[in-house]
């Protein structure tokens, strides 16, 4: 693709979105003392634009970290010596901060007239579809009614297994659950870069990622993988689960002055005009979207357990569109029961995400076998696949 389609393309997605995501990370908004309510105060004025900017009608979904940092930087106030690092005091310090996050946005958007509302959520809140369908619901309602929402990971009671890792990944879940067109992540990087650049000193700014599935993300972080501490490796990630369903996304620098109102309004003024936008990182959207239910069941929750796959059952569902059979598993990992979300990996190779048929004290007995040989030790009735195709998800981003 040459530098004029995808720029064309990206104007065009970035003018005719109505409906957009956008995330912004606590080391865009907050300093050494707390919030920067100089920051939050130019990003609303921006958003408040944004909304009806060159005629337009948009909505926008505002996933809002800050938190924890708000909240420490308040305890330590007047010289207090209060240890807020462990999990307990991370989720304390939420409890101080969240408050004082959301009265800061409420003014700065009030401002602009523009009532806002609290969503706080934890996995959990998602999982079952029901609820999934409920916080839809809501948002819907909010939009409709023009008020602006803004959500944070409920972290006062977000465990290790309620948690959504960061808010990377929580925005990327919520790009599926409001229908987004378009996802915004405002970062403190100009955008993401090429190499290491704590190794490479001549790294670059990648413009434009056309095919964000086929990255070596741990390679281009330079192994700095752990979800949960952001940085660039979270947001690719969220970026790869957006692009599956054909949303794309751009990582842009937060704090450069009117970045938003630039990236936007040069996209609907290059369509008449031909005025040039550069900056931040275009992360293209997949050819073809995968099915909204198969990104739901494999990003609703964290993988519980594993399935090792021998060659033949590896190039079955690569390349045959395959469903994985009991013959085909040479392993199981971890301690899961029917209906788990499983890794599927192959020498270490992850293949994707899928549901499982049998937990795994069953899948002990039965892996490797054939299906009678299977009939034989669970009786006729059981299932022929351990992961339906329909139930599987290759390439997935966790
Ligand atoms: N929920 C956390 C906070 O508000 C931030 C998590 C993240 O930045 O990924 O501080």
């Amino acid at each position: 693709m040459s530098r004029d389609d995808w720029k064309r393309e990206r104007n065009a997605a970035l003018a005719q979105a109505r409906l957009i995501v956008v995330k912004v990370g606590s080391a865009v908004l907050t300093g050494s003392c707390g919030l920067d309510v100089a920051v939050l105060g130019d990003l609303a004025a921006q958003l408040a634009a944004l909304r009806t900017a060159e005629g337009g009608q948009r909505h926008i979904v505002l996933v809002s970290s800050g938190a924890v940092a708000a909240g420490r930087a308040e305890l330590l106030k007047g010289g207090r010596s209060v240890e807020t690092t462990g999990l307990a005091a991370r989720q304390a310090a939420a409890a101080v901060g969240q408050g004082q996050l959301m009265r800061t946005w409420d003014t700065v958007f009030r401002q602009h007239g523009i009532p806002t509302a609290q969503v706080l959520l934890t996995r959990d809140d998602l999982r079952a579809r029901q609820r999934f369908l409920n916080a839809r619901n809501t948002f819907a309602e909010l939009l409709q009614w023009g008020v602006l929402p803004i959500v944070n990971e409920n972290d006062t009671v977000s465990v290790s297994e309620l948690k959504f890792g960061d808010n990377d990944c929580l925005a990327s879940l919520l790009v599926n659950l409001t229908g987004a067109d378009v996802f915004i992540n405002l970062t403190s990087a100009p955008g993401v870069l090429d190499a290491d650049p704590l190794k490479h000193a001549d790294a670059r700014i990648m413009e434009c990622i056309d095919d964000v599935a086929s990255l070596d993300l741990a390679q281009l972080c330079g192994g700095k993988t752990s979800v949960g501490t952001g940085g660039m490796y979270s947001k690719l990630l969220a970026a790869r689960r957006a692009a599956q369903i054909g949303v794309p996304t751009f990582i842009l620098p937060g704090r450069e002055p009117q970045v938003l109102l630039r990236a936007f309004i040069h996209a609907s003024a290059v369509q008449k005009a031909g005025e040039p936008f550069t900056g931040g990182t275009w992360v293209r959207p997949a050819r073809h979207a995968i099915p909204r239910r198969k990104f739901w069941l494999a990003y609703q929750s964290e993988p519980s357990g594993a399935v090792l796959v021998d060659a033949g059952a590896a190039r079955a569902l690569l390349n045959q569109g395959g469903s994985l059979l009991p013959g085909g598993v040479c392993g199981v990992e971890g301690t899961f029961q029917r209906g788990a979300l499983l890794r599927v990996l192959h020498e270490g190779q992850a293949l994707g995400v899928g549901l499982t048929n049998y937990s795994a004290a069953e899948l002990k007995k039965i892996m490797g076998l054939k299906r009678h040989e299977v009939a034989a030790i669970l009786g006729d009735a059981h299932y022929p696949e351990v992961i339906h195709r329909d139930n599987l998800l290759l390439h997935a981003a966790v």
